[in-house]
């Protein structure tokens, strides 16, 4: 039995939903809010499973759960129910979403208001595979928890402080009325780093950064001073670099094609792009980048290579934009744990400066470039969570106690 008032993170997406509760005052060892839990309900709409560990990563539950749990709204009633018998009187003071898509003007997160749901759906055409996932999570939090207050945190509004240029998309003005523009996302995970880089590399704290988030999803973000100056997505989470399933950059003329020659539908297009391509196109065997380090198959080999020469050619874009580089940042799954892949990205920056120490590479870092030798190399862990957490408690003026960042 768990008594301590509860904030909620939730990040709803079309397969699963992931969840974090952090509890104030849980421990003797911190007078601020601690995270207590955090798992998942993956396989929506397939086989649905929930998953949770409790703050010190142990998972305490992992289960199969019925075909009925399909959709946001039936994976939070199973979330209510399991969050009820685990904090059992527990009051919720509030809860945060990630939501992919804040538009040109939510540069910032924000109560979730009557007002802020309709601007949203009015996005849902720019963000379609996301943004109805990530509102259904919010309407369904409002009916079972009418009064608790939501706060909406964009993966697009770190990115809105570019300059014009950068963001712009070169269509005729009537296209680009209708919202067609650069937005950039992984936000949250820039912000985040961004936010404990003067604490974990404060040589670079206040430099030109490149950081690399390298997950299922992949991007970088160019820093200076720790503000985002462009990224490497784009109008949607296609642009830039490859990723597991998602091409990154390819000419728009093979979009043409596949529609025009090869008279693909729409869906079957977006199906193409979204889950049939990247890492897992090249290969044929996988979108699980451990997979394909694994496999002496050549498609693999091949997969691996394009990876790292479209994250080197993208290093080189934005190390252009900044005027040269002082620190390279690499964090998500494949950038926190893969050192072969972080070697092979920094050997083909090497004409940037970057000269990696082997060791510390081996080791996970943080730093993993020789000692003294600028730009810097780093490795740090990201925590998309926590940054929606430190915004649900910053806008709902809850004290957000000693800073987590550096322990969760
Ligand atoms: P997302 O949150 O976008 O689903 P993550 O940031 O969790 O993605 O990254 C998931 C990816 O990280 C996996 O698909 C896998 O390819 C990669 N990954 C995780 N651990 C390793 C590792 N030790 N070596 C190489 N790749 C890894």
């Amino acid at each position: 039995m768990n008594a301590q008032p509860v904030v909620l993170v939730l990040n709803a997406g079309s397969s699963s939903l992931k969840f974090c509760v952090y509890a104030a005052g849980a421990s003797a060892e911190y007078d601020g809010w601690q995270l207590v839990a955090r798992g998942q309900i993956e396989g929506l709409g397939t086989a649905p499973r929930f998953i949770a560990k409790d703050g010190t990563g142990r998972t305490t539950d992992d289960h199969a759960m019925t075909a009925t749990v399909r959709d946001a709204r039936s994976a939070l009633d199973a979330l209510a129910l399991w969050l009820r018998a685990r904090f059992e009187g527990a009051q919720v003071l509030g809860v945060g979403h990630r939501v992919v898509h804040g538009g040109a003007s939510y540069a910032a997160p924000t109560v979730v208001t009557p007002q802020v749901m309709q601007d949203l759906r009015a996005l849902v055409p720019l963000a379609p595979l996301h943004q109805p996932h990530n509102l259904a999570a919010i309407d369904a939090v409002a009916e079972r928890l009418p009064g608790v207050p939501q706060v909406a945190c964009f993966d697009t509004s770190f990115h809105r402080g570019h300059q014009p240029v950068a963001d712009l998309i070169p269509l005729p003005l009537e296209i680009r009325r209708t919202g067609v523009q650069r937005y950039g996302f992984h936000g949250l995970s820039y912000e985040f780093i961004a936010s404990i880089l003067p604490q974990v590399a404060p040589e670079i704290g206040e430099g030109r950064v490149i950081v690399a988030h390298l997950g299922s999803g992949a991007s970088l973000c160019a820093l200076n001073d720790r503000k985002s100056v462009d990224s490497s997505f784009g109008f949607t989470a296609l642009d830039g670099l490859c990723m597991g399933s998602r091409p990154g950059a390819i000419d728009p003329g093979v979009v043409l094609y596949l529609f025009q020659s090869l008279g693909l539908s729409a869906t079957d297009v977006e199906r193409v792009l979204y889950k049939q391509s990247g890492l897992l196109g090249v290969s044929g065997i996988s979108n699980d980048m451990r997979v394909l380090l694994k496999s002496s198959a050549d498609e693999a080999r091949l997969a691996v290579d394009y990876f790292v020469y479209r994250a080197a050619k993208e290093i080189g874009a934005l190390a252009a934009v900044l005027g040269g580089i002082d620190g390279l940042v690499f964090t998500a799954g494949i950038g926190e744990n893969s050192a072969a892949i972080r070697e092979r990205i920094c050997a083909s920056s090497k004409w940037l400066g970057i000269t990696l120490d082997r060791d510390a590479n081996a080791q996970n870092g943080p730093r993993i470039s020789s000692a003294r030798l600028r730009p810097s190399a780093w490795v740090i862990a990201t925590n998309e969570e926590l940054m929606i957490a430190r915004h649900t408690w910053s806008l709902l003026a809850l004290p957000s106690g000693k800073d987590l960042a550096v322990r969760t």
